[in-house]
C-alpha cells in the first residue's frame, strides 16, 4: 500500500529546488521506480515533487565541443533510438535499449535510471538490512545468487542500472543542482560504494536534482558496445553485463574502458582488464587476457560463483565483438 503523500508540480527547476530543500520531499521523474519503492516501504510518506513536465530538463543536444548533452528527463526510449547516440556512443544506446520493457523505457528517464534504488530482495522486502539502517546484510548467509561478486563490503546488492556502465565507459560527466548551487563531476565519482556510505548509492544530498549528463566528443577510432546477460529474454535486470569502449589507432588499442554491470554495488570498472589491452593489438589473445584479468579480484558468495565464469566469457566475447566493428 502507498503511504500518505502530497504531490506538487513546480513550474521550474528553480522552484523545484526551493521546495525540495524542505524535509520529507522526494524527486519524482517518470515514477517507475519511486512508486514501487514507496509501495515497498523504502520511503515513508512525504511530499512528492514532480519534475516530470519540466522542459528545461528534457532532450538531447549537441555541445559546442562536439559532444552531447542529455537532459535528465530524457527517456530511455529516446536515448536508445537517437541516431547520434547509436552511431557514436553505441554502448549507451544498447544499454538504454536493454533496460526494462518498452513501456518502462517510454516512461523511465535517464536521471531516474541512474538514481534508482537497489533491487535486492532483502532491501525491498521486510528486512531491516544495513542499507536501511539495520546491522546486517541478509544476503551474506541467504539467497545470494543474484548478488555482488565485487566490492560488497557489508552490503552485496548489485547496481541495477544498464546505462551507468556504458556512460562511465564513455567518460560521461554529470551536472547536479541544489539549493546551494551546481556541481559537475565525472559520472564514475557519482556512485558511492557500501564502504563509502552504506545507506546511500550516490553522492546526491536530499533536495539535489540531476540536471544533465555530458558525453565528450567521440575520439577518432573509438568503438563501444554493451552486452547484458539476463536470466530470461523478456525484461530482466543483468546477471552480468559489460560496457566496453576502445579507441583503436593503427590496429592497436590506444585507450580502453571496461565497466561491468550486474556484479557489484556500483558500476565496476576493471582497470586490470583495461591494462591488459592497452598498447596491444586487438585480437583473440589480448581479449582472452583482458577477460582473465577482469575476474582476478572476484569474491563470490556461496550461491553466485557462476557469475565469475559468466563475466570472463562475456568480457572476452564483447571485446572480440569490437574487433569486427569498423571505426
Ligand atoms: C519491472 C521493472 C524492470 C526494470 N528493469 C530494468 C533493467 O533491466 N535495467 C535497468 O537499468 N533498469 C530497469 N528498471 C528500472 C527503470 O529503468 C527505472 O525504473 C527507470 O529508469 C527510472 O526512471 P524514472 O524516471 O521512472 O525514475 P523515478 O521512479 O521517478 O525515480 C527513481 C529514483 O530516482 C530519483 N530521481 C529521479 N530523477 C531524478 C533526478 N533528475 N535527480 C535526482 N533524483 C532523481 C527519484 O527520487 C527516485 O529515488 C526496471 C524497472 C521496473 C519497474
Amino acid at each position: 500500500m502507498l503511504p500518505k503523500i502530497s504531490y506538487i508540480r513546480p513550474n521550474s527547476l528553480r522552484e523545484a529546488l526551493k521546495i525540495l530543500s524542505s524535509m520529507g520531499t522526494y524527486v519524482h521523474a517518470g515514477g517507475t521506480d519511486l512508486l514501487g519503492c514507496m509501495q515497498e516501504g523504502i520511503y515513508p510518506g512525504g511530499t512528492m515533487v514532480s519534475i516530470s513536465h519540466l522542459q528545461e530538463l528534457k532532450g538531447i543536444s549537441r555541445r559546442p565541443d562536439g559532444g552531447l548533452k542529455i537532459g535528465s528527463l530524457t527517456t530511455l526510449a529516446e536515448i536508445a533510438s537517437h541516431a547520434g547516440i547509436r552511431e557514436h556512443y553505441s554502448a549507451l544506446a544498447l544499454g538504454a535499449a536493454s533496460a526494462a520493457s518498452p513501456q518502462l523505457r517510454n516512461q523511465g528517464t535517464i536521471g531516474g535510471n541512474l538514481c534508482q534504488r537497489p533491487r535486492c530482495w532483502y532491501f525491498r522486502g521486510d528486512f531491516p538490512c544495513s542499507r536501511k539502517g539495520g546491522s546486517m546484510c541478509y544476503a551474506v548467509g541467504g539467497e545470494n545468487e543474484n548478488h555482488a561478486i565485487f566490492g560488497g563490503s557489508g552490503c552485496y546488492f548489485i547496481h541495477p542500472s544498464d546505462t551507468a556502465s556504458p556512460l562511465i565507459a564513455l567518460d560521461a560527466r554529470i551536472r547536479i543542482a541544489g539549493a546551494k548551487g551546481d556541481r559537475t563531476m565525472a559520472l564514475s565519482t557519482f556512485f558511492l560504494s557500501p564502504k563509502e556510505d552504506i545507506t546511500r548509492e550516490t553522492v546526491l544530498h536530499p533536495g539535489e536534482i540531476v540536471v544533465e549528463i555530458f558525453l565528450p566528443p567521440a575520439p577518432q577510432g573509438m568503438r563501444s558496445t554493451y552486452r547484458k546477460v539476463r536470466a530470461r529474454g523478456a525484461w530482466d535486470f543483468a546477471l552480468a553485463g559489460v560496457a566496453a569502449s576502445l579507441q583503436i589507432v593503427a590496429g592497436k588499442v590506444e585507450r580502453a574502458r571496461i565497466v561491468l554491470s550486474g556484479v557489484a554495488p556500483v558500476p565496476w570498472r576493471v582497470a586490470e582488464a583495461e591494462a591488459a589491452l592497452a598498447g596491444r593489438l586487438l585480437n583473440g589473445e589480448s581479449a582472452k587476457q583482458a577477460a582473465t584479468a577482469a575476474i582476478k579480484n572476484a569474491e563470490p558468495l556461496a550461491r553466485n560463483e557462476y557469475k565469475v565464469e559468466l563475466v570472463r566469457g562475456v568480457v572476452e566475447e564483447t571485446i572480440l565483438e569490437l574487433q569486427a566493428v569498423p571505426s
